[in-house]
């Protein structure tokens, strides 16, 4: 190798040395006759000067920004007064320039780049992953992709890989379909996950099973969502689910020492889906800071203030003084998420004014008591029924962290479990249960004696989910591994034995031949990398990932494909463009 070293290792050490760096030219500079080339590769930049008198001139004067150089010189620390810190510190002063490639000049300037329209920079992304902050995410990837390895690995997990051309997984997404050429009219199902595979994995005897395994869902795409995104998927033998929990503990304060040197406060916190719900309106909640929901359900009941009197639940947020704007944006917030409005009271010494005063009036000594609101502050109300009125409100508390940053006071990193979900969900729209995790989720035991009574939806499940700055990082359950409780919450979701049969027969024959009590986990890796990075969307931490609408600007996917080789798999367009 020609190269002395990746320019950001260069160092004290290096000082009157001759080095040859090889790299980008991030920008070149012509001053006072001198050439200046800032030289970037993928560890940092370092500036190169080329003096008029330098043997490199000539060949220096002919570079432009993005050309591929080589160039060897005297390292030397720069003059005082003009040192930026790390390789800023330092210059080479150049002895020979060589261009090893040019380059057109790109459609967006680099150091904009995220200034830059995205469409413009997933069509050229490996311009914009030669930024700094791009390099930086790819690198820490693949530092916590170590880190996970090595850490499964010493603790007895086996790495399987599990197929992509397969058939339909329930997590709750559309699939992705892919035609068989060989078997015309049939098609695979590209994994929503590798679920069903790593319990016959367990099954099969594996005990410890991990892959960072790419899904696909297609679903409706938002900042933390790809058609195509990775999981560490994970699954283990023997185990209940404080043995899974525990694992993971440890497995995350690993990786985040290994990769940003933070140290996690082990346990996590465990609240259940019902505490999360109904102290912060989220079963992901954001506990980087407090503003904890008070119950005053009681306060009003039967009271004159009519929205209040028979609402199944009122609950109350005790936030800063707010603007009108404010109180106004937080009002539109609740709004989209399913309340009718967003009753408010300020609170002006030992009495409360403003909004929905005129009806607190009797009840001020317990609301003051109960939500500790300071002298100024405002009291928001979200009354309803109970699921209706803590989502509405756990909106509120998210907009409020916005506008007052709330989550800058608190921890860089908060990681929680939230455990004991419902094991089935009603949904309205069809007047039927589902299930709330996936349907292979275990019951608590003492609960399966409510599945086909009318108590059904207290069932609660042994799922639980990883949740990261009020991201769910990671979702899991220990699984049924008896075939008569797989067989009643089939019957609960309403899927009659054919049914289930024609889905998953093959695995419901695999449950018959001794399948060891087992659970596991999947962690949403992107979505753990983005904020490890300190992105604000996943598509930041992906290499080549596609835009809002689930297509690549740059390599123009999906495409139409033609005649020929749709007739191949037995297909014909019918709609479309
Ligand atoms: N298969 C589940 C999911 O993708 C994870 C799990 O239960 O292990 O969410």
């Amino acid at each position: 190798m020609k190269r002395t070293c990746y320019i950001g290792e260069l160092n004290e050490r290096h000082v009157g040395q001759t080095v040859t760096l090889q790299g980008w030219v991030n920008r070149r500079r012509d001053l006072g006759g001198l050439i200046f080339i800032e030289l970037r590769d993928r560890s940092g930049v370092v500036q190169v000067q080329v003096e008029p008198d330098s043997p490199a001139f000539a060949e220096a004067d002919t570079v432009r920004g993005e050309y591929v150089v080589e160039v060897e010189g005297r390292f030397q620390p720069r003059p005082e007064g003009q040192r930026k810190g790390g390789t800023g510190d330092y210059e080479v002063i150049a002895s020979r320039v060589v261009v090893l490639n040019r380059a057109k000049t790109p459609p967006f300037e680099l150091d904009k780049g995220d200034a830059v329209a995205e469409d413009l920079r997933l069509k050229y992304r490996y311009l914009d992953l030669r930024r700094a902050e791009m390099t930086r995410h790819l690198m820490l990837r693949s530092k916590a992709v170590a880190a996970v390895t090595q850490f499964l690995d010493a603790s007895g997990f086996v790495q399987v890989e599990t197929p992509m051309l397969t058939r339909s997984t329930p997590e709750g997404a559309r699939d992705f379909l892919v035609p068989s050429r060989l078997n015309p009219g049939e098609v695979y199902a590209l994994p929503q996950s590798p679920q069903l595979f790593k319990q016959l994995l367990m099954i099969a005897g594996l005990d410890r099973y991990y892959q960072l395994a790419r899904c696909f869902r297609d679903e409706d795409l938002r900042a933390d969502r790809q058609p195509d995104f990775t999981q560490l998927d994970m699954e283990m033998s023997f185990v209940t689910q404080d043995d899974v929990l525990e694992v993971q503990e440890r497995l995350m304060a690993h990786v985040f020492r290994e990769v940003l040197g933070h140290e996690l406060p082990l346990p996590f916190p465990r609240l259940t889906y019902r505490e999360a719900m109904d102290r912060y309106g989220s079963d992901k909640p954001d506990l980087r800071f407090g503003l904890e929901f008070a119950d005053v359900t009681d306060l009003f009941r039967g009271g004159e203030f009519a929205a209040f009197a028979d609402a199944g639940t009122v609950k109350v947020l005790a936030a800063a003084a707010l603007t009108r704007k404010q109180l106004g944006e937080l009002e539109r917030v609740a709004k989209q998420n399913g309340a009718r409005g967003l009753a408010w009271v300020r609170r002006e010494g030992d009495t409360f004014t403003g909004g929905i005063s005129k009806f607190v009036g009797g009840q001020t000594a317990l609301l003051l008591e109960r939500t500790g609101v300071e002298p100024g502050g405002t009291l928001l109300f979200a009354a309803g029924e109970w699921r209706a009125a803590v989502t509405a409100l756990g909106a509120v508390r998210l907009s409020l962290r916005d506008l007052l940053d709330l989550a800058s006071g608190g921890p860089r990193f908060h990681v929680s479990w939230v455990v004991d979900f419902p094991q089935l969900d009603f949904d309205e729209d069809s007047g039927s249960w589902t299930y709330m995790h996936h349907p292979f989720t275990a019951p608590h035991e003492g609960d399966v004696a409510l599945f086909g009574t009318g108590r059904q939806g207290e069932i609660r499940a042994q799922a639980y989910d990883l949740v990261l700055n009020g991201y769910e990082v990671g979702g899991g359950s220990i699984r049924i591994h008896d075939p008569a409780v797989q067989a009643r919450m089939f019957a609960a979701i309403g899927l009659s034995e054919d049914e289930a049969r024609d889905k998953f027969g093959f695995f419901l024959d695999a449950l018959e031949y001794g399948t060891p009590p087992h659970g596991g986990i999947a962690w949403g890796f992107d979505r753990l990398v983005m904020v490890m990075a300190g992105a604000s969307s996943i598509r930041e931490v992906i290499a080549f990932p596609k835009n809002n609408r689930g297509a690549d600007p740059m390599a123009l996917a999906p495409s139409p494909v033609d005649a020929a080789q749709l007739a191949e798999v037995g297909l014909q367009v019918l709609g479309g463009e």
